[in-house]
């Protein structure tokens, strides 16, 4: 079981609702998170049950991106708007950032996203048990 995290801005939550459904299957069994409004959208959508944080705008990327520094997540899907300004900028590039610090996979597009629920499918995720066993949060200092 792996821990998954879903974020869509609001122009890509219907992507994300389709693409979610499409894989309902892979997702099932594994401890979902999302921010506030895309899980709302996802769990009315599919029989996943998923813990929601507060809304994005409100706080909700940095409680995923707590999780992170935590070594606590394994996979982040993170449809963001490239077209479209946000008023959480700061917090979409911390989130990203500390994915980046903690080497976790991240899928900023769907087309990413796809190949990465694909490998979580064939195991290729395998990878993040060790990084748990021997990664535990908060034993590095930089
Ligand atoms: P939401 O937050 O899921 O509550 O809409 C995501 C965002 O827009 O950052």
């Amino acid at each position: 079981m792996f821990q998954i995290a879903f974020v869509a801005h609001d122009r890509k939550k219907d992507e994300m609702v389709n693409f979610v459904t499409a894989y309902e299957h892979v997702f099932h069994g594994h401890k979902l998170y999302s921010t506030g409004t895309t899980g709302q959208r996802i769990m009315a959508q599919t029989k996943l049950d998923i813990h929601r944080f507060m809304s994005g705008p409100l706080g909700g990327d940095q409680q995923i991106g707590a999780l992170v520094a935590q070594n606590e997540l394994d996979l982040i899907i993170f449809l963001r708007d490239p077209l479209m300004a946000q008023p959480h900028e700061p917090d979409i590039t911390a989130l990203l950032r500390i994915c980046d610090v903690q080497g976790i996979p991240v899928a900023t597009n769907i087309a990413t996203a796809e190949i990465l629920v694909k490998a979580l499918d064939r195991g290729d995720f395998a990878w993040r048990e060790l990084a748990h066993k021997y990664k535990p949060a908060g034993e590095e200092l930089k």
